[in-house]
């Protein structure tokens, strides 16, 4: 088996008794659905520390449900409100760096933070020898270069949340070696505007953007799918997961989402995961990794199933497929600058300053004025996202509604 990073290795540790998970985004759509897998297996798991950015009658709730050592909420202001709605003997922290404290804590750390606030989670998690349980792509994409040697720490492991990456993670687990890989086939619904010209999609609203057929998720990754821009970064999340080239990485459109992705093998054959679209078997897998976990989400009624589809993408449409895909290419700074321009439009059209068919066009324009510089450090990748955002925020308001 190869040591190559990413490939499912033999040896991982199983801790005796429950194993101690530290959520970090724990209000979110991923967090709250840790707490149900948690819950579903309340021996085999304990939660050791909870953290949000700012939902505290969410957090206490959690709290008070499951009795964590450590309760966090990033937003410093909010910490009285949270201290005193916690049971007694609970201990509470703010700020940002308590935040980023937990993801030092338990066996396990969820990182379910939306966008690349979630680096310092990732990078503390890995540092600190633990394992990942990776959700925030984000953070993977964008800051590559220093979450990779943050990887190499003894005892740090990353397993991907992410629907795709989970079930190649799982493909790949099954004893053979590198050069007998393919390609990595990551499916993707295709979102609620699949099959439309760009002249349908000029006027769409967020509504419409937001109203996904397969998943329910949180509003930036749904907008995400909606311009395949999502897709594009798992392309990347899939290179830097499992050091497949990108040209062995193929994206096909299955409108189901019952088929999470796929490994082709050189012999011809390939191998599928599949389940029921349901973020809390990735979530459980991600937990129990190398055992599986012992309550089923999304398994397959096959009398009820019905057909499965593939259809190549259509790149001219979804144009942020290419440019993740470019950036990713490139490697150094470019896949902050994009995800940093994708975070600026994917608000501003959320706040209504720009149209979705615009989206594109500001993470083109950023991805432009994209200067290499190397990336050696996290100032580095903090300053590739500001520097992408400010051009993006440019490019915003000179494409935007207003102008
Ligand atoms: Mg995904």
């Amino acid at each position: 088996m190869s040591e190559r990073p990413g490939r499912p290795r033999a040896g991982t540790v199983v801790p005796d008794g429950p194993v101690g998970v530290s959520l970090v985004g724990s209000t979110g759509s991923i967090g709250r659905q840790a707490v149900e897998v948690i819950q579903a297996e309340p021996d085999r798991y304990r939660v050791v520390a909870l953290a949000a950015s700012h939902s505290v009658d969410a957090l206490a709730a959690q709290a008070r449900a499951l009795h964590p050592e450590i309760v966090v909420v990033a937003e410093a202001s909010l910490g009285p409100l949270l201290a005193a709605t916690v049971p007694p003997g609970t201990e509470v922290a703010c700020g940002p760096e308590a935040l980023v404290a937990v993801a030092r804590l338990g066996d396990v750390v969820v990182n379910g933070v939306v966008g690349f606030a979630g680096l310092s989670a990732t990078l503390a998690a890995l540092e600190s020898g633990r394992r990942l349980a990776l959700a925030n792509k984000e953070s993977l994409i964008a800051g590559a270069p220093v979450v990779q040697r943050a990887r190499a720490t003894p005892g740090a492991e990353i397993i991907p949340v992410d629907s795709e990456h989970c079930a190649l993670h799982q493909c790949l687990r099954a004893g053979h070696v590198p050069d007998e890989v393919a390609r990595l086939v990551l499916t993707a619904s295709g979102g609620p505007f699949r099959g439309r010209s760009r002249t349908e999609l000029a006027g769409v609203g967020v509504d419409e953007a937001l109203a996904h057929p397969t998943w329910q998720m949180g509003p930036k990754i749904t907008v995400d799918s909606s311009t395949l821009m999502n897709k594009g970064l798992e392309v990347i999340e899939a290179h830097e997961l499992f050091g497949v080239d990108y040209d062995k990485v193929t994206v096909v459109i299955h409108p189901q989402s019952v088929v999470h992705s796929m490994v082709e093998f050189v012999d011809g054959a390939t191998m599928a995961q599949m389940s029921m679209p349901d973020m809390r078997l990735p979530i459980s897998y991600a937990l129990g990794y190398p055992n599986r976990g012992t309550r089923a989400f999304g398994a397959i009624d096959w009398a009820t199933l019905g057909r499965l589809d593939f259809e190549l993408p259509d790149r001219d449409v979804f144009g942020c497929l290419a440019l993740a895909e470019e950036a990713g290419r490139a490697g150094g700074v470019a896949p902050a600058w994009l995800n940093a321009a994708n975070e600026v439009a994917v608000a501003a059209f959320l706040g209504g300053a720009i149209s979705w068919t615009t989206i594109v066009e500001v993470v083109a324009d950023t991805l432009q004025a994209c200067e290499q510089v190397p990336v050696e450090s996290v100032e580095d990748v903090i300053e590739a996202d500001r520097r992408g955002r400010e051009r993006a925020g440019q490019a915003v308001t000179m494409r935007g509604r207003a102008a």
